[in-house]
């Protein structure tokens, strides 16, 4: 099965497609993946954890030294990052201290690389839990996953493991305003028998009825990077995401392709 997995609460800084030199925070277990969806993108493979499984999570308490040791040994180096980013080997929001753990980077970036950018990248399951969402909107990158514009398409390429309704989903969007980015992953391909195809006209239409919709501040487009748990997904090139980046603009929304 394909899988990248990071090993470290705090990994890199990476060179991210997105948001520059990255310091990766990661809120789940190093070793395995826990998340609420199981896209079948993902680069940490197929989700093995299920409801009532144990997973063991880093605390916030040592998730605040770790971050505080690497921006004190980054800060006015090369590698000082330009974004504290929640990533890693699955969805941040599901942490039961996410709150606390926002407020603490906050402040450890305010007081040492306060040019740096707190971002979280979240498939957006978590949004209905007052306290994940009033975190978000306190940071400077609340980017949020939106892969179609129909439920049965988001279904089909995120498999939520519990209820989704996806005109529930676009409302909570719409109440960030626009302290929210939109990120969105375009592919095409096979899943066992079923194609799989967010690209074609009407999906692209359909999507971006809702993203006009919801209108955040920006669009991340993007496109497999790395090996997916599904075989038989194809890589959508560049020329083709700036085509439906263009309808993005053209709606008067920015958009951006990363591939
Ligand atoms: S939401 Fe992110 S971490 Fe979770 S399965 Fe999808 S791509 Fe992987």
């Amino acid at each position: 099965m394909a899988g990248f997995l990071f090993d470290d609460m705090i990994f890199g800084p990476v060179k991210s497609r997105r948001l520059g030199k990255s310091l990766g925070i990661n809120l789940l277990p190093t070793h395995s993946k826990a998340c609420s969806y199981n896209c079948i993108y993902c680069e940490c493979g197929w989700t093995g954890n299920r409801r009532g499984m144990n997973i063991e999570l880093p605390l916030r308490a040592d998730i605040s030294a770790a971050l505080e040791e690497a921006l004190i040994r980054l800060k006015d180096t090369e590698m000082q990052p330009d974004s504290l980013t929640f990533a890693g080997n699955g969805e941040p929001t599901m942490h039961p201290e996410f709150e606390g753990i926002i407020e603490d980077t906050i402040k450890l970036r305010n007081a040492l690389i306060p040019s740096a950018k707190v971002s979280v990248l979240s498939n957006g399951s978590m949004l209905h839990k007052p306290a994940v969402f009033a975190s978000l909107m306190k940071v400077d990158n609340n980017i949020q996953k939106l892969d179609g514009g129909r439920e049965e398409t988001i279904r089909l390429i995120n498999m939520p493991l519990k209820a989704f309704r996806l005109a529930e989903y676009v409302e909570t969007l719409k109440r960030f305003g626009h302290n929210l980015i939109i990120q969105s992953l375009f592919l095409r391909g096979k899943l066992g028998d079923r194609i799989v195809d967010n690209t074609t006209r009407e999906e692209v239409h359909a999507w971006l009825n809702l993203v006009t919709d919801i209108n955040p501040a920006y669009v991340m487009i993007y496109a497999i990077e790395r090996e997916t748990p599904a075989g038989n997904l194809v890589r959508i090139g560049r020329d083709e995401l700036e085509a439906i980046a263009k309808q993005v603009r053209d709606a008067g929304i920015e958009a951006e392709v990363y591939a």
